[in-house]
């Protein structure tokens, strides 16, 4: 698989270079950081929280289901992160790919983060990763409509369905 392709499924294009200057210039402005700290409902997105980590749904999804896993110190690559947060992320990101499992039974998932911008971060000073389920054929899985993504279900079924399944 093109590695292009492959990527292509946590494009991060939907934040402006302007917003990653205004959000990741430090924790005060972090929107990331700001996520950390609220409680876990559909509101904010926030899904599960562990004492270092949490998952939220991503607010601009390539598909239905499309979380982000992140520690909740604001660090920007994996050598910064302690060896206790490095294990309570890994685990973290494990239990939402299980969730995702569980709750889609989709035909795959993709893991995976971009680390820096050159690499298609967003929001490169905050490391996060993304898993999304996916099905085989699923190029059509969301219609373009001009420059709007249209999702076959909402962001609030997506938190109740995987929040379900993350047994909380
Ligand atoms: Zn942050």
């Amino acid at each position: 698989v093109p590695l292009e392709r492959f990527s292509a499924a946590w494009r991060e294009s939907y934040v402006s270079g302007e917003e990653v200057k205004a959000h990741a210039r430090d924790e005060g402005t972090c929107v990331f950081c700001a996520l950390g700290a609220e409680e876990v409902s559909a509101e904010s997105g926030v899904l599960w929280r562990s004492e270092l980590s949490y998952v939220v749904l991503n607010a601009f999804p390539y598909g239905s289901g499309h979380l982000l896993v992140l520690p909740r110190r604001h660090v920007a690559t994996l050598g910064e992160m302690t060896a206790e947060e490095y294990g309570d992320f890994a685990g973290v990101w494990r239990l939402a790919a299980a969730a995702l499992e569980a709750a889609y039974r989709p035909d795959g998932l993709n893991l995976g983060m971009n680390l820096g911008q050159a690499a298609g971060a967003g929001i490169p000073k905050h490391l996060h990763a993304h898993v999304l389920p996916r099905w085989s054929g699923d190029t059509n899985f969301m219609t373009s409509v001009g420059e709007t993504r249209v999702l076959p279900e909402s962001l609030a079924a997506t938190w109740a369905k995987v929040h379900h399944h993350l047994g909380a």
